[in-house]
Formats: structure tokens, sequence, C-alpha cells
């Protein structure tokens, strides 16, 4: 298939593109480049379109000069502390990108959709809910997620209407890279744990903080499920080839187990063979204590078989990334 991956030079976007290309599709990135990285773009000349979603013609162009039959949506802003300071922003790229995207499918003729979107749309629910099934209460706690729980609506909305095929993806916390060591996480502006306690063991900042140490969990620290972004690649080829006009599902794709923070860190330590200074700080706005995903619906329905996703191979693959790379992609 020929796929149009927007946010296809971000960090989730760019190892599925990788993927897609290296399992018998034809891929092409939809970027603007305001967090995404030109490098991470196989071949990016030819594959990499630089533009704003919000810029509906140059969309439909795009669909319709590189014949595309489907479209995987990564492009968005994925940061909740951000989304709280500032959710106008959020709710431009997040909410009008979509829309103006889902308006150039029509107007191109494009009827497949993979949608990213996440875990914060089930907002706050307790350790006993855990883990969560994709039937569990939307009650979104931050505008990251109420700006992709609204993506998800539109995306329903439009298939039902227009006969579309889709498949939305709740990713619980995109982690890892590439296995080849060459391709990995590179975010101008960093708020995730992992990057952010590597970036200390090569040195470029002092301390990892660690926001909130009174949670109830196993050790104070909050849990979340960390997922592989290779085996979130792997997720979206097998949805995105079995497409068809009715099919609209929506899956977890989360390992299943969780990770508390500090086991987080204890695990870099371990990757990295030396000890990584933490710090204190009070909790974050927006965190929930735990959230850990059922994957049950994916694997069963689509077959789907994560092989990257315990923390140790996560951590270690970050790790070559990061030691290999501590200054990220060249500009
Ligand atoms: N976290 C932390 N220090 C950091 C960054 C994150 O303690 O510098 C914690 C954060 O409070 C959350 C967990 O690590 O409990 C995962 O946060 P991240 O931002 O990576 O992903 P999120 O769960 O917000 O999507």
């Amino acid at each position: 298939m020929r796929i149009l991956c927007t946010g296809g030079a971000g960090y989730v976007g760019s190892a599925c593109l990788r993927w897609l290309l290296a399992h018998g599709h034809e891929a092409f990135a939809f970027d603007n480049l305001s967090e995404g990285n030109r490098a991470a773009v196989p071949d990016y000349a030819q594959r990499l379109i630089v533009g704003e979603l919000i810029d509906t013609d140059l969309v439909i162009d795009t669909l319709r000069t590189r014949s595309i039959d489907a479209v995987m949506h990564f492009a968005a802003l994925a940061s909740v502390p951000d989304s709280i300071s500032d959710p106008s922003n959020y709710y431009r790229v997040n909410v009008l990108g979509t829309y103006s995207l889902l308006e150039a499918m029509r107007a191109a003729g494009v009827k497949k959709l993979v949608f990213s979107s996440t875990a914060a749309t089930y907002g706050f629910h307790g350790p006993e809910a855990m883990p969560l099934q994709e039937t569990a209460a939307k009650n979104p706690e931050t505008p990251y997620g109420t700006t992709k729980r609204a993506g998800e609506w539109m995306i329903a909305d439009y298939a039902r209407a227009y006969g579309w095929g889709y498949a939305i993806f709740r990713y619980f916390n995109a982690a890892g890279a590439d296995p080849d060591g060459n391709h990995g996480e590179h975010r101008r502006h960093e708020s995730h744990l992992i990057p952010l306690t590597l970036a200390v063991a090569v040195g470029k900042r002092p301390a990892l903080k660690i926001f909130g140490d009174d949670y109830p969990t196993r050790d104070g620290t909050c849990v979340r499920d960390y997922v592989h972004t290779s085996d979130l690649a792997q997720a979206h080829q097998r949805a995105v080839e079995r497409l068809e006009p009715g099919y609209g599902e929506a899956f977890n794709l989360g390992s299943g187990e969780g990770a508390t923070v500090k086991e987080v860190h204890a695990a870099c330590e371990r990757a990295v063979g030396r000890s990584i200074p933490v710090e204190y700080a009070p909790r974050r706005p927006g965190d929930p204590a735990v959230l850990v995903a059922d994957p049950a619906k994916a694997i069963r329905e689509l077959g789907w078989t994560p092989c990257f996703s315990d923390i140790a191979t996560i951590v270690r693959t970050a790790w070559q990334w990061h030691s290999r790379h501590p200054d990220g992609y060249p500009d």
C-alpha cells in the first residue's frame, strides 16, 4: 500500500514509517518539523513533505500526487504538562489539524485511516480498574486527553457517514528506540521519563527529577505501561492491512505490565552500568497514579505480537540510541 504518515518525521511516526518500508509498503511523511527530524525519514528528499496539516490544500495535493491509499495520523502535540499550560496550541494542532486532514481525505477520496490516540483519553481510574480495557470510561483530565478524544469522535463520525475504515490506537507510554541503534527519541522540548533519565546518564542534565513519591503505589511513584515503538509499528501495519469500509475499532497498545518511575530509573542504571542521580520534586499536575493497558483486544483481533516491550529491552534500545547519539539527529 501507499501510506501517508502525518507526523512521519516524529518519534513514533518515523518508527512506523521505517517499519512500513521494511515490510513491503511505500510510505511518505507529512511533517512541519516542529518536533520531527528530517534524518528520521529514510530518503527524506523523496519521502518527506514539509508543511502544516492545517493547510488542507497542500494535504489534498499530497494525497493525490502520491496516490495515497491510507493515512496514518501521528501528527500532534503530545505533552501532558504543556497541554495544561497552553491548551490553545493543543486545540489548534490536535483538533483543527485532524479536522483539516479529514477534509483533505474526503476531497481526495482516501478512506482508510489509522489514528494515534492515547491512554490519556481514559483519565483517572483507581488501581482496581487496571489493566484498562477499551470499554473503560473515558473522562480525560487534561487538554492533551480531551483533544485526542475529540479526534476519536471526529474520525468515528466521518467513517460512519462516508464509508471509511479506521483503527484508533490508544498508546500507553511509547518508549524505546529502533534496535539498529540509529533512530530514536529526539524532541526540541523533552518531557518524557526515559529520555530525560538517559540525558542525565550522558551528562546533559544534572539529575532526574522524580515527580511525586507519595502515590498509593508499591514504591510511592507513578506506575506506567511502557510499549516499544517497534511493537507500535507492527500493530499499525497489521491494522492498515485489514482496513475496509465499515471497519472501525479502538485498541489499547501497551505491554499489560506496569513499571514505577523508580523501577524505570533502576532499569536505566542497569543498562548504563552506573548510577544516575535523582532528586525528588512535587507531583506533576495531570498525572494519574497508575495507568496500565489490557492489550488483549489488539492481540486477539489484529494478531499483534509485541516482542520488544519488556522494560529491559526498551531501556537497552533507548540507551543504544542515546549513548551513540547524545545530541540526537543532526540538524
Ligand atoms: N516523570 C518523572 N520525571 C520526569 C518525567 C516524568 O518523574 O522528568 C514521571 C511522570 O510524573 C510520570 C512518569 O514519569 O509519572 C511518565 O511520565 P512521561 O512524561 O514519560 O509520560 P506520561 O505518562 O505523562 O505520558
